[in-house]
């Protein structure tokens, strides 16, 4: 089968994902894959996953949509657990990229001010406000004009502080770029970033959106380096599945994000307000440092049986969002491909990446069986080239 109906946006593998168990996937071959990419970020619980399955069954059977006219204990309820006692309030969205726009327009209402500073190789999304804040040139290629008021920086580098005056509304950054390439923040850097912005009153917003909801072992990645974002927007893992986005933001910008200023007729949908609830009350301390203890499981195994090889040029990332970095001898593509046949899905990230996102539930054992596999299949490719 070829896709004859659909825009091509998306270079497609030639296979269907047709059901999951666990963090498991079968394919409309019958075959069977571990899965180190969770839908990109999304399905950290995996798949038919007990408590998330019956949050939604349960709903199914009630409502899955009302419009935002009316009063929704249910999104309440999952804005309080996502805000996780501290002073802010949250927007509803469907998506990363909508929770970014909404990050911007609420930074510059509330501000009055309208320039932006963001980051080489960041990714933000796709619309024009996220798109405008994205540092690569490939995805604005051919859509100008962009949003205006957009500059850019370095990522990790101090010359960026320079950059952060009071004229600025806000800026926006990963903790971890994900897309980019995945690359880590220096903790003295971003401390020094949020540091400059309380002191320029630059708003500081930080995108979770493939770095939060437990990826790297904290709630939200950022906490993980002791930062105080003025706003931060999540999405991917957020409903392990259904759309969903949210800007969290502090509670004194609820001047300017009063009744119709923002809105969307889907946000906060009933279905997907059921799997965040179900998810975040999952995200608990406990299991917050159980990712955080397979994530060194995995680390040690990068370092013993990766990091050695002479196709692999360096590993970044934190927790269980990871970069391996090849030799540009060794395409990304044909390594994903590899490791398709030898029944492992990945993805890829920044140049030639090969990037990691198992489910957060996934188990020791089937994170090394995993790494192994990696490892022999770039063995055997390294032998070829
Ligand atoms: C995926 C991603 C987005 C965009 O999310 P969509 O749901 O695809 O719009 C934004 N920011 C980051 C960091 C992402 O990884």
């Amino acid at each position: 089968m070829t896709m004859q109906y659909v825009f091509p946006t998306y270079a497609r593998f030639p296979f269907a994902i047709e059901d999951g168990q666990g963090v498991y996937l079968t394919d409309n071959h019958g075959k069977q894959y571990l899965d180190f990419t969770a839908g990109i970020g999304v399905c950290n619980f995996g798949y038919h996953q007990p408590q998330i399955q019956q949050a939604v069954t349960q709903q199914l059977t009630q409502i899955w949509h009302t419009s935002n006219l009316y009063e929704s204990e249910l999104q309440d309820g999952v804005a309080q657990l996502l805000t996780n006692g501290d002073d802010r309030l949250v927007y509803f969205a469907n998506s990363g990229t909508e929770a970014n726009e909404a990050a911007l327009k609420l930074a510059r209402k509330y501000t009055g001010k309208t320039a932006i500073l963001a980051f080489n190789h960041s990714f933000h999304g796709r619309t024009y406000g996220s798109m405008s804040m994205t540092g690569n040139a490939h995805i604005q290629a051919g859509y100008a004009p962009l949003v205006p008021g957009i500059q850019f920086a370095d990522y990790n580098d101090d010359a960026a502080l320079a950059q952060i005056t009071p004229d600025l509304a806000a800026v926006i950054l990963e903790v971890v770029q994900g897309e980019g390439g995945v690359y880590a923040g220096d903790p003295d850097w971003l401390k020094a970033v949020n540091a400059k912005c309380q002191a320029t009153g630059a708003l500081l917003i930080i995108d979770e959106v493939q770095s939060g909801i437990g990826r790297t072992g904290y709630r939200m990645a950022y906490e993980g380096y002791g930062l105080d974002p003025d706003i931060y927007t999540v999405a991917k893992g957020l409903a392990n599945g259904l759309p969903v986005g949210a800007m969290v933001g502090r509670q004194k910008f609820a001047s300017a994000f009063g009744p119709g200023s923002h809105g969307s007729t889907f946000a906060g949908n009933a279905l997907a307000m059921a799997a965040a609830q179900s998810v975040l009350q999952q995200l608990t301390p406990e299991f917050l440092t159980t990712v955080r203890e397979h994530a060194d499981v995995v680390w040690q195994a990068l370092s013993d049986q990766i990091a050695t090889l002479p196709s692999v040029q360096a590993i970044t990332g934190k927790g269980l969002m990871i970069g391996i970095h090849l030799d540009p001898q060794l395409p990304v593509q044909q390594v994903i491909e590899a490791l398709q046949t030898a029944g492992l899905l990945t993805l890829s990230a920044g140049d030639n990446t090969l990037r990691l996102l198992p489910p957060l539930v996934m188990q020791p054992s089937e994170l090394l069986a995993g790494i192994t596999t990696i490892a022999q299949v770039l063995t055997e490719l390294t032998t070829e080239v």
